[in-house]
């Protein structure tokens, strides 16, 4: 990532700091003990994962849902395209699960146009060269005014100021207009209720509504998003949207618990009133499985973003330090289950200073940097390790000293 896009993402980044600090002091009491309740329900999560997967599956299927169990990205993508394959055009919102199964790309080699309705999201999707996302919930964190007016100038063919105001109207007009031509929402969910079989969804801009009552709404979301009922699934997203933009709250918070119906003649249930006709939930596995077993700390994130903020390497790399959009250590770590050792490495397995300031800064203190060094320690054990190291290597076990 180049200068300029490194100062605008932590002007960003300092803009959200300084509202979150506030809020934190202002509002410590009650946030610790929400902090506390999080972390004691992921904790239960994390550890009874196996039965919460198949809780969460009768329930959907009882809630008049469909579920579809997803070992790896290719079976989810497969299932998608099964699902879409005749629609030209797909809506889709912010998601890091629909992100991390390359559907996009996936979709765009099969001819279908994927329209990205979050506005940070559409931006980046605007421009390639524009990397990002650069924060789980300001994609675009690393883009300033100037830049996105170029970026929307170019691919509208008018001139664009570099105004917020302009910028957005042009994007949004653009994304509307696109919208009534798809049939198919896609959306992941911010927290997933198994007793209750519901999928909860924050947003500030109302887009996830939008692209949830289209005819059919598909939600990828991994297993490690599960937790126990809807009052737990809106503390999660209540912590999440705290830490990750220093807001009490967010604009929007869906609950879905089924496609669209009413009872409202004579107690008849019938299907199809104005949302989705069929609410499709594909329950993403995808090495989180493996995860559990071997470093399950990391499925305790919550995806607020607090500890990229914060992080020394990323404030100077950007999102070349991470994995898609799982950014910073904990996304590095997640990585190396999702994907490879290869991948894991080539994310910035070693980059990471191993400061632990992540930790300090996340609200159920995970220990990335306590994982990252397990994984180093596997990955050179596998082989995969910077050159520079063998040779440092080499020389401790003939000289006894590095240098
Ligand atoms: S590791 Fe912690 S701070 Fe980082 S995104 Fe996850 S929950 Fe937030």
């Amino acid at each position: 990532m180049d200068d300029a896009k490194l100062d605008a993402m932590r002007r960003s980044f300092n803009i959200i700091e300084t509202r979150k600090k506030k809020l934190l002091k202002d509002e410590n009491e009650r946030i610790s003990k929400l902090q506390e309740r999080v972390k004691k329900i992921r904790e239960y999560s994390i550890g009874n994962l196996e039965e919460l997967i198949e809780t969460a599956k009768n329930r959907f299927l009882e809630n008049g849902m469909e579920v579809i169990f997803a070992e790896n990205s290719q079976v989810a993508l497969d299932e998608i395209y099964k699902l879409i394959k005749d629609e030209p055009i797909i809506a889709k919102s912010k998601s890091n699960n629909v992100n991390e199964i390359g559907l996009s790309a996936f979709l765009g080699s099969k001819g279908i146009e994927i329209v990205e309705t979050d506005l940070g999201d559409r931006i980046v999707q605007m421009d390639p060269e524009s990397y990002g996302p650069s924060h789980p919930i300001g994609p675009a964190a690393h883009l300033d005014m100037e830049k996105i007016a170029q970026i929307a100038s170019k691919k509208f063919g008018v001139e664009v100021q570099p105004e917020p105001k302009s910028i957005l109207d042009i994007f949004k007009a653009d994304i509307i207009e696109r919208l009534t031509n798809c049939n198919v929402g896609i959306t992941g969910a911010n927290s997933v209720a198994a007793e209750d079989g519901a999928l909860v969804m924050v947003h500030n801009e109302g887009n996830i509504s939008l692209v949830s009552m289209k005819d059919t709404h598909i939600v990828v979301v991994g297993i490690d998003k599960l937790v126990r009922t809807v009052e737990d699934a809106v503390s999660v997203v209540k912590l999440e949207t705290i830490f990750a933009t220093g807001k009490k709250i967010p604009a929007y918070m869906n609950v879905i618990t089924s496609p669209s119906k009413t009872a409202d003649i004579e107690q008849v249930l019938l299907k199809d009133m104005y949302g989705a006709k069929r609410v499709i939930v594909i329950l993403l596995d995808n090495g989180r499985s493996d995860a559990l077993k071997q470093s399950k700390e990391c499925l305790l994130c919550i995806g607020c973003g607090s500890c990229i903020v914060s992080c020394p390497v990323y404030n100077v790399t950007g999102s070349d330090f991470g994995y898609r959009g799982y950014l910073g250590g904990r996304g590095i770590v997640l990585s190396n289950f999702i994907t490879d050792n290869k991948i894991c490495f080539d994310s910035g397995l070693f980059k990471c200073t191993l400061c632990g300031l992540c930790t300090l800064e996340c609200p159920v203190n995970i220990k990335t940097n306590e994982m990252i060094e397990k994984l180093r320690e596997m990955s050179v054990q596998s082989g995969v390790c910077p050159d520079e190291h063998h040779g440092t290597s080499e020389k401790i076990k003939k000289q006894g000293s590095p240098f």
